[in-house]
Parts: C-alpha cells; sequence; structure tokens
C-alpha cells in the first residue's frame, strides 16, 4: 500500500530531526534512505512506524490518514534499531506478535513462526529471551518478526549491518521474494551501502541536515557517469 508524508516535522525538544519531508512510497515500490548518521532516517521510519509523532504533517497509508493511530493498529513491519525485540517474549512469542494480533488460526502461527525462525537460521533459540541473545541474533529475530506477517509497508533501518555475507545474501533473497508474494508492499529502506541501495531499491532518497536533499530513480545512479 502507498506512504505519504506530507510536510512531515518532528523535533525532540529544540532538535528538528526532520524538517517538512514530502515523500511517497509507491505501492509496490522499494526505496532507499541514505545519507550521513544524524541526518533524520530513523526519524522518518519512526515516524511512519508510529513511534515517534510528528509536530506538523500527516501520514497517510494506503490513502488513510494514520497520524493519530497507534503503532499496533497500522499493520507494518518494522525492523528499526531501538525498537528491536519486545524483551519479556521469547524469540518465538516475538515472531508471532503480529500473526496473534492479526487473530490467525493456531496452526497457521506455528507453520509460520518455524518457517521464519528457518530462514533466519534462529529454530534452536526459539525458547530463548532476547536478552539471551547477541545483538546480532536479535537483528535476526527482529527481521523475522517483520516479515512473519507479509506486511504491506515495511520499514527496514539498516537490517543488515550486523549479519554475515551468508545471511545478508538470505535475508535480501528474502526481501526480493516478499516483493513477489506481497506484489503491493511498500519498502522503506535505511542503508548506508550504496551497492545495496541499488541492487534493492527503485528510488534512492537522499537525506541531509533533517531534510530530504535529492530523490531519483536507481537506474539513473547507474547511469551517472
Ligand atoms: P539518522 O537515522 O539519519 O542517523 P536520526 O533520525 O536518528 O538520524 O536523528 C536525527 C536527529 O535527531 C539527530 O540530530 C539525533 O541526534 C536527533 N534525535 C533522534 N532521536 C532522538 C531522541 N529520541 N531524542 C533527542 N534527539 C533525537
Ligand atoms: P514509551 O515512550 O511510551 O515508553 P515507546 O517509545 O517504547 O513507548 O513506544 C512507543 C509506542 O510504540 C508504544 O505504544 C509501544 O507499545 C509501541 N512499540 C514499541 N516498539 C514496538 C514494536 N517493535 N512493534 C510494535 N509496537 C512497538
Amino acid at each position: 500500500m502507498t506512504v505519504e508524508l506530507e510536510e512531515v516535522t518532528v523535533q525532540f525538544g529544540r532538535t528538528v530531526a526532520l524538517e517538512g519531508l514530502n515523500l511517497t512510497v509507491a505501492a509496490g515500490e522499494t526505496v532507499a534512505l541514505l545519507g550521513p548518521s544524524g541526518s533524520g532516517k530513523s526519524t522518518a521510519l519512526k515516524a511512519i512506524a508510529g513511534f515517534v509523532r510528528p509536530s506538523r504533517g500527516r501520514i497517510r497509508l494506503a490513502g488513510v490518514d494514520v497520524t493519530d493511530v497507534p503503532p499496533a493498529r497500522r499493520g507494518i513491519g518494522v525492523v528499526v534499531q531501538q525498537y528491536a525485540l519486545f524483551p519479556h517474549l521469547r524469540v518465538a512469542d516475538n515472531v508471532a506478535f503480529g500473526l496473534r494480533a492479526a487473530r490467525k488460526p493456531r496452526a497457521e502461527v506455528s507453520r509460520r513462526v518455524a518457517e521464519m525462525l528457518e530462514m533466519v537460521g534462529m529454530c534452536m533459540f526459539a525458547r530463548r529471551f532476547p536478552r539471551e541473545l547477541s545483538g546480532g541474533q536479535q537483528q535476526r529475530v527482529a527481521i523475522a518478526r517483520a516479515l512473519a506477517i507479509q506486511p504491506q509497508v515495511l520499514l527496514l533501518d539498516e537490517p543488515l549491518a550486523a549479519l554475515d555475507a551468508q545471511l545478508r545474501a538470505d535475508m535480501l533473497g528474502e526481501l526480493q521474494k516478499l516483493r513477489r508474494e506481497v506484489p503491493d508492499v511498500a519498502i522503506l529502506y535505511v542503508t548506508h551501502d550504496q551497492s545495496e541501495a541499488l541492487a534493492l531499491a527503485d528510488r534512492i532518497a537522499v537525506m541531509r541536515d533533517a531534510r530530504l536533499v535529492d530523490i531519483a530513480p536507481s537506474a539513473d545512479l547507474y547511469a551517472a557517469p
């Protein structure tokens, strides 16, 4: 489903973390957000997810204004660093969370959780709590949880940063698979890695000092001299 940000401004005290962001990610489109540390990329994702509240502007999903809708009711798959996992839930229950919230039948929940844990190589850790895992393992569970619900909107903040080469490849494959299985999925993807952005994104948006300074199709960047 389409994600629209209209003049979205987010402030933390006196810090303007995001200033008047206008951005539309079309259904079926993947947009990569590039930019230096502190430029507002994560804040943009958190605003869409509903973890931070804009001081100005509106956010719409499939044309519906969700600016005042709580995060859990937005139906979005999220992998952002500070909101990684629910600490009081075991790994399997973290992955099952969104499926249960959507009232999926028990058998389907079990099957899907097993499938997702298999994908990220975490079956052995199903009964563990997040604090018993390494950072990279937590990241893998967060990806499993986000993809479990086959979301219509997927927000990813450096999802592959803590993973080794094989897992990165598997994960990129899984994202391509999601795009095939949920053709309407809108993906917004924060990365520092240009090649990753080019490999995955239809368009690349560049942020600097809380503002969007450039947005262009990846193909144009490929063609650049
Ligand atoms: P990026 O993801 O591009 O690294 P962020 O969106 O995390 O940037 O941060 C943008 C700006 O907002 C930075 O100046 C950062 O220090 C500030 N910021 C982010 N989150 C908070 C917060 N919870 N409280 C105060 N300032 C914050
Ligand atoms: P608070 O500042 O009130 O302690 P947080 O900043 O931790 O809350 O989270 C803001 C909202 O986002 C809360 O309603 C919380 O339940 C929700 N939330 C936090 N992390 C996630 C997540 N990973 N998935 C879904 N909802 C989350």
